[in-house]
């Protein structure tokens, strides 16, 4: 086991200074990075695991919410819970309501879920609870490491299912009856789809027309002006019942009785479309998930990997104004220009690679880790590399360069790693 080496930098600091408001200026974030549309995965985009947690509040005396102590057969049956999520997320169901022209191919979001720990709290008045901040402070006096994976509390309360943040989940499933596992899955995979950024695709008005009030909580954008509209759930052709004679789309209804296979109605099997089966995921919905496991703050969950050497490709001028996470290594084409001036955390032994005639500017920016070391900066003939106010730390080998490289360095900081220079 190896211990982390600094990258403290990369995670919580990145992460919790990041936000995607308010947006930053450059073109490549309004254009890609900022965008859902830059985030649709495919088959060669790199595997995302999250680490979540469940954390049972029990009553005094240990009874009250799952047992795995006295019952091990909970525990199998929270393995079971487990892989139907996974299977919702990486073997995506069809739509119910297919949208001519988008993909029915893109069936794997490449987000898994992985569990690093179920605890158990004997606490009566958690037991009942709804309140997360209440279960979060139990954690965290218990064994405070323990809210480094995503933490879902699992109470008694009554009557609901749960509710969510970017930061926790909070559901009520204790009464641990085994015919409601499979939906408890279904569940589970909605909300996290909500830690994960999305909002639902109904707004809880049963004709679904838009109204823009937003009847019910969090529904997607549903204006096709705004840049993250999810055309691939609510573009045309509309259907008959949607009567949007102001020209919206309309949301879709929800409700647990209405068929999503039934023409007739307009709910869907959408993840976040609150009908019977809920096991869809479009393309843009797992390029909004995938862009929050870059930007946003639920990113510090990820599950250290080494990085993908299928590498994202910047093959036109691109400013980095942003701080991102990233988890596969990056490829500067010939006669780019990469600038960065926000930081930039690299998977474990992820590398830069500038082809020849690239250039990488780090402008006021800065390049770490957000797991273990990354291994640096690679030059080839001809590219180019300028440093201004940066800082490269955590890297194997911050800087290797080739023969014929352009090497400018301007009050820079490198922490850990000498820089190489290959010199024939
Ligand atoms: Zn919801």
């Amino acid at each position: 086991m190896q211990t982390k080496l600094g990258c403290s930098n990369g995670r919580s600091e990145g992460a919790s200074s990041l936000s995607i408001y308010p947006t930053p200026n450059s073109v490549a974030y309004q254009n890609r990075y900022g965008r859902v549309k830059g985030h649709v995965p495919d088959e060669n985009s790199p595997l995302i695991i999250i680490k979540i947690a469940f954390h049972f509040f029990q009553k005094n005396d240990s009874t009250g919410n799952w047992n795995f102590e006295k019952t091990p057969d909970q525990k199998k049956r929270m393995v079971q819970i487990m892989d139907w999520i996974n299977t919702t997320y990486t073997n995506c169901a069809l739509p119910s309501d297919p949208i001519p022209g988008v993909s029915t191919t893109l069936n794997n979001s490449k987000i898994k879920f992985e569990v690093s720990g179920y605890y158990f709290y004997q606490n009566s008045e958690l037991n009942i609870s709804r309140s997360r901040p209440l279960c979060e402070a139990a954690v965290k006096k218990a064994d405070a490491t323990r809210l480094e994976s995503f933490p879902i509390f699992v109470t008694a309360a009554k009557n609901a299912w749960g509710s969510y943040s970017s930061e926790s989940i909070l559901t009520f499933y204790a009464d641990a009856n085994p015919v409601s596992d499979f939906n408890f899955s279904q569940h589970l995979a909605h909300e996290l789809g909500h830690g994960l950024d999305l909002g639902h695709t109904y707004d809880g008005s049963q004709n679904g027309v838009y109204d823009g009030k937003g009847d019910a909580c969090c529904p997607e954008p549903i204006d096709p002006k705004l840049p993250d509209y999810l055309s691939d759930i609510f573009d045309q052709p509309w259907p008959n019942w949607c009567n949007n004679t102001n020209g919206q789309p309309c949301y879709h209804q929800n409700g647990g009785s209405c068929d999503a296979y039934d023409k007739n109605k307009y709910c869907t099997n959408n993840l976040m479309g609150g009908a019977n089966w809920n096991n869809y995921i479009s393309p843009m919905q797992m390029g909004k998930m995938r862009r929050a496991m870059a930007l946003n703050t639920i990113r510090k969950y990820a599950k250290e990997e080494s990085s993908s050497t299928t590498n994202w490709m910047v093959n036109e001028n691109e400013t980095w104004d942003f701080d991102i996470q990233m988890y596969q290594d990056i490829l500067v084409t010939s006669g780019t220009t990469l600038t960065i001036t926000g930081k930039v955390a690299m998977a474990n032994q992820g590398k830069i690679t500038l082809e020849n005639g690239a250039h990488l500017i780090i402008n006021g920016g800065a390049i770490t880790c957000w797991g273990n070391l990354w291994n640096g900066i690679v030059l080839t003939t001809k590219s180019s590399l300028l440093l201004d106010n940066a800082s490269i730390d955590n890297a194997e080998l911050p800087i290797d360069a080739m023969k014929r490289t352009s090497l400018k360095i301007k009050g820079v900081s490198m922490i850990n790693k000498k820089v190489q220079e290959n010199k024939e």
